[in-house]
């Protein structure tokens, strides 16, 4: 085994890394699994294998990694506390219904035994004060639940607000590489046609270079917010730094072709100006590569394909979408 990483490691003109070590060691010890299909198809016609690919690669082996199975713990977790506080919220409610019923009967037996208490006032007014202390103590007990089942409903609501939290992006609010990912794996089954396109915006560190990281975050929403104008029902992700990833299904790859190039042309059609100065920034542009997902393959499959289009799209001078 030992040999066979080296000499993979060394055909491919990989570095001798722990990552590329573990990848390689992964790839050959199951040479029918899923990660040896997606090398195999990258590979084939004799394609040498990127840094890059195997990043991207990476990510479908995660799960043995320590970071990925705490991750999936976590959310476990949060779904597991999440029914119990679903199944305590219930429990309150039923614990409430029961006691206020509790507290009107004896409210209602206070009133008639004071009513009719007659010769034996004094005995009575005792069963009578007893019985008031007792609805002090349920309407005591009442209130001691509302405030517990609000606490369990605030908790619910911060869990709901973490996990959504967790498959966002703050800076633009889109769905991150994460939730992408999953949307994807949630389709890849499915009968409708997929298509996967990645976008990568042109020179962007020119952007930040000439006028600065927070005008460089502005464009980036900018961006975001057309995309995903243009782009509808379509998830439309920030899948890296000044990349985003279009999740298109139930459409041909013609139509998301045309979709996406609408989205380009309305990018690049845009003045941008400086908020402070009014100054032109010049024209922003992206580049793109699209690619139909076949049946049943690997999210990082078809984002290797989709970006081999989108750099064959720099090459020739970006602004473009390449399809394939
Ligand atoms: P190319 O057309 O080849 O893609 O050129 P490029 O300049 O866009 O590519 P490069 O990879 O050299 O630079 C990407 C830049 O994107 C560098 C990085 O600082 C910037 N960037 C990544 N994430 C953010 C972000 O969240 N905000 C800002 N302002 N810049 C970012
Ligand atoms: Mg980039
Ligand atoms: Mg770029």
């Amino acid at each position: 085994m030992y040999d066979r990483i080296g000499n993979f490691l060394i055909d491919q003109r990989l570095e001798i890394d722990p990552a590329n070590f573990a990848f390689a060691y992964h790839l050959l010890s199951d040479p029918n699994g899923a990660l040896a299909r997606a090398v195999a198809s990258l590979t084939d016609g004799g394609v040498r294998l990127t840094q890059r690919d195997i990043e991207t690669l990476g990510c479908e082996m995660k799960p043995v990694s320590g970071v990925a199975a705490a991750k999936e713990k976590a959310d476990g977790l949060v779904a597991q506390t999440q029914m119990q506080v679903e199944g305590f919220e219930d429990m309150v409610h039923a614990m409430r219904a029961e006691t206020e019923g509790f507290g009107r009967d004896l409210a209602a037996s206070a009133e008639a035994i004071t009513r009719s208490a007659g010769d034996n006032a004094v005995a009575l007014g005792e069963v009578a004060r007893i019985t008031a202390e007792m609805l002090e103590r349920v309407r005591t007990a009442e209130s001691r639940l509302e405030s517990v089942t609000n606490e369990a409903s605030e908790l619910r609501t911060k869990l709901e607000e973490a996990r959504d939290n967790a498959r966002r992006d703050p800076l633009t609010d889109l769905p991150n590489r994460r939730a992408f990912e999953e949307a994807f794996a949630a389709h890849s089954d499915a009968d409708q046609p997929v298509c996967l396109a990645v976008c990568d915006v042109d020179h962007f560190k020119s952007v930040n270079d000439r006028f600065g990281h927070a005008v460089g975050d502005r464009v980036l929403k900018a961006i975001a917010e057309s995309l995903t104008k243009t782009c509808g029902e379509h998830m439309v992700a920030r899948y890296g730094g000044e990349e985003f990833a279009v999740l298109f299904v139930g459409v041909d790859l013609e139509t998301a072709k045309a979709t996406l190039d609408t989205a380009r042309a309305t990018v690049s059609a845009k003045n941008y100006r400086l908020r402070e100065s009014d100054a032109p920034l010049g024209a922003v542009t992206f580049s793109a590569g699209i690619s139909p997902s076949r049946g049943g393959e690997m999210c990082s499959t078809v984002f290797q394909r989709a970006d081999r289009l989108l750099y064959a799209a720099k090459e020739s001078g970006r602004n473009c979408v390449r399809v394939g």
